[in-house]
């Protein structure tokens, strides 16, 4: 994945604004600057220095893991395979540098790429509406995606898609539907063109405050919600 530069300002830009993620927000930036060494090195694993970084500046739920098996861990992750959240995210954090072993892709909200999840959806201005994509969890391609369609299921029932905006965070919306009860983000970047995707769905953590309390579940967590 290429990008690290701008997801890096961002997060710092965002770690000003948004107080209630000033510490999420530190560590992933921390995480950011590790994965763009790590890929300038040829992205080789280095489960020793991820390990170090957890222990210095990351949460206590991520720390005491045995990093000894963790060259596994990606191709583990890719093929779906069961892992502790902790194993799950040594695993994410390698496999964002890449490469993304592929799977077999099983519909148009899969990543053409690397056939894995979407983690966020993305409106661009286009005529003088907006194109809605979505942006892969692992290895960042973005492809179109109808706007009015269910990413988990692919319903189109009107009725049953809902769609959520808070005033604090007016370019960013939970997409909602009520026949999975799933929810994804999505970042209108005709509202605010500084906004970089993933980081943006990261930082907003009370959207996902909101959407569990009422029932949804992610469609993908992203990378810190351990
Ligand atoms: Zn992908
Ligand atoms: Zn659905």
């Amino acid at each position: 994945m290429t990008g690290w530069d701008a997801r890096i300002a961002r997060a710092a830009q965002l770690e000003l604004e948004y107080a209630f993620a000033a510490e999420i927000l530190r560590f992933y930036r921390e995480i950011l600057l590790f994965q763009r060494d790590l890929q300038a090195r040829g992205g080789e694993i280095d489960a020793e220095g991820l390990a170090d970084l957890v222990r210095r500046a990351g949460p206590a739920g991520l720390a005491g893991v045995d990093v000894g098996e963790a060259r596994r861990w990606p191709e583990a992750y890719a093929k779906g395979e069961s892992l502790s959240p902790a194993e799950a995210f040594y695993a994410r954090v390698f496999l964002e540098v890449g490469p993304v072993p592929g799977r077999l892709r099983t519909g148009n909200n899969a990543c053409p790429a690397c056939g894995h999840k979407p983690q966020v959806g993305v409106l661009r201005p286009e005529g003088h509406g907006a194109r809605r994509s979505l942006v892969c969890h692992l290895c960042a391609a973005e492809w179109e995606f109808p706007r009015a369609c269910c990413v988990a299921c692919g319903e189109t029932v009107f009725d049953k898609l809902a769609v959520y905006t808070a005033e604090q965070f007016a370019h960013v919306r939970v997409e909602a539907c009520d026949t999975c009860k799933r929810y994804i983000k999505t970042v209108d970047l005709t509202k605010n063109g500084l906004a970089v995707p993933v980081v943006d769905e990261l930082a907003t953590t009370p959207l996902d405050l909101w959407a569990r309390e009422r029932g949804y579940l992610c469609v993908q967590p992203n990378l810190l919600a351990l």
